[in-house]
Order: structure tokens, then sequence, then C-alpha cells
């Protein structure tokens, strides 16, 4: 064991000296002087806390609570902004979680309502089959094909008069 691991574990050696798992800690301060000193050190500190003694608590200490308690209760209502701040300031957030839920919904009902009206609000387009679909694109196709020959015949017309050789 180290210094370092055992300053870690002096507030264990502290409070329960004769701990086996203490023993290490012991064994390093038996041989280091400065973790003894640090040691010395803690239960001086120890020993002086165990002689403080908390001041006596004021006789009339229940009486004045009580006497502010009254005065606060009798005290004028706050105003709606004073009440306001002081509900902004001390507030933990969890009285809004209802509100932003509210608005969160009421976003997601204009979201969807919104795209629900503009299907309705949408023409609907004939149903075609699909293998009606497809012969009308063929069919148009094949005119853009007709017009094609058509323009290629007006382009040279005296191809399609020779015949191929
Ligand atoms: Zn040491």
């Amino acid at each position: 064991m180290n210094c370092t691991t055992c300053q870690k574990a002096l507030p264990d050696l502290l409070f329960d000296p004769a701990a086996p798992a203490n023993a290490a800690a012991r064994a390093h301060i038996a041989t280091c002087p400065a973790c003894a000193q640090e040691l010395a050190s803690f239960e001086a500190t120890f020993s002086l806390l165990d002689t403080w003694e908390a001041p006596e608590v004021s006789h009339y200490f229940d009486q004045k609570l009580a006497v502010r308690l009254r005065e606060e209760q009798a005290a004028p209502a706050a105003g709606w902004f004073e009440r306001l701040k002081d509900r902004l300031l001390f507030n933990t957030g969890r009285q809004f979680r209802p509100a932003l839920a509210g608005a969160m919904a009421i976003v997601l009902l204009a979201g969807g309502g919104s795209i629900g009206i503009t299907t309705l609000l949408r023409p609907t387009q004939a149903s075609v089959s699909a293998t009606v679909n497809d012969l009308q694109i063929l069919d148009n196709n094949e005119q853009a094909l007709q017009q094609e020959d058509q323009l290629l015949q007006d382009d040279n017309p005296t191809d399609n008069d020779t015949p191929p050789s």
C-alpha cells in the first residue's frame, strides 16, 4: 500500500480501527511517519468534535415561529405579478408539464388536421386501373412515334421513294 491509497483508507481506519480490511493501512502507517501524522491529526479533530456541544435552542423559538406564521397569514395577499414571480422563481418545472403536453397535443392536432383537410380538399383523381394507364402510355408512345416518322418523311421525302438496293 502506498501513501495515496492509505489516505483514502484513513476515514475507515478512524471509524473502525480494528477491522481486518484496514490491516494493510495499519501496517503502512506503522512504517510511514507522514501517514501516521495524518491519522493523528484526524484523531485530534474528531476528539475535538466529540467535546463540542450544540447550542441550546432558544426557549421562545416555537412562539416566534408561530407569530411569524400568523403575521404571514394575516398579511394582505400578494398581487398576481408577485405570485407569478414567486412561482417562476421557486418552481421545479413540474407544474408546467401538463401545459407543455397540452401544447404538444394542440400542435399534433393542428398538423394532422391540416394534412387531413388538404387531403379532403384535394380533388380526387378518377381512379384508373393500371391496365388502362399502361394502355394510355402505349397509345401516347405510338402517337409520338408516328409523329416522328412523319417528321422524318417530311425532311427527306426521296429516301422512302427509292427502294432499298
Ligand atoms: Zn504513507
